[in-house]
């Protein structure tokens, strides 16, 4: 049992195990408490793994290659930082790594860590720790942020050199949207029911 205030009317109700793709609406004003999602394990589950695979392509393969005359320069992601750190942009080198490396990261594996032992039926330690760290980092990844940097430098870098994508642009772009597809398909309620309803 769960108890939810109304974000309208601010009723407290006290929510009963929800079934699949239900939902809960406050019984004076009658705003949605809660959706519950249909199956959300196995959906976070995949997306998830999607998103680790495009994760590993976008870390290792390179980012950008730029043409000038017959000189090519390959940058990856984390070469890429390493080159700010160098040239001491320290802030933005520390801002980038965190929330483009570290962070999705971070998110995947709480994500697997919380989600591969509820598919199972096994208790692990530390889950709802995890889920609440996974929560509080929500906001924080801003990766979209990134990316727009990147085009935007792109469209920028054209005009004096050739720049050619590589393949880590675009599974990092996929990225973006898989682990957005991920974050989506979790249903908070559901999870918190099953880490605080074990014994
Ligand atoms: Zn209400």
């Amino acid at each position: 049992m769960h108890q939810i205030a109304c974000h309208e009317c601010d009723l407290i109700h006290t929510i009963p195990p929800m079934p699949e793709s239900a939902t809960a609406r406050c019984v004076r004003c009658g705003a949605l408490l809660l959706q519950s999602k249909a199956d959300s394990i196995n959906r976070t589950i995949a997306w998830t793994i999607s998103g680790l695979i495009l994760y590993a392509v976008a870390i290792t393969f390179p980012f950008l290659a730029i043409k000038s005359g017959s000189i090519v320069q390959q940058t990856g992601l984390l070469s890429g930082i390493q080159q700010l750190f160098s040239q001491d942009i320290i802030p933005l080198a520390v801002l980038i790594l965190l929330t483009c490396v570290l962070i999705p990261l971070m998110q995947m594996f709480g994500l697997l860590y919380v989600f591969v032992p509820l598919k199972l039926n096994i208790r692990v330690k530390f889950a709802i720790n995890v889920f609440r760290l996974f929560q509080h980092v929500k906001p924080w990844s801003m990766m979209e942020i990134y990316m727009l940097g990147i085009l935007i430098a792109m469209a920028k870098l054209g005009k004096m050199a050739t720049i050619v994508p590589g393949l880590a642009v675009i599974a990092f772009g996929l990225l973006i949207f898989v682990l957005n597809f991920a974050i989506t398909a979790v249903d908070s309620h559901m999870v918190w029911e099953r880490l605080e309803g074990e014994p």
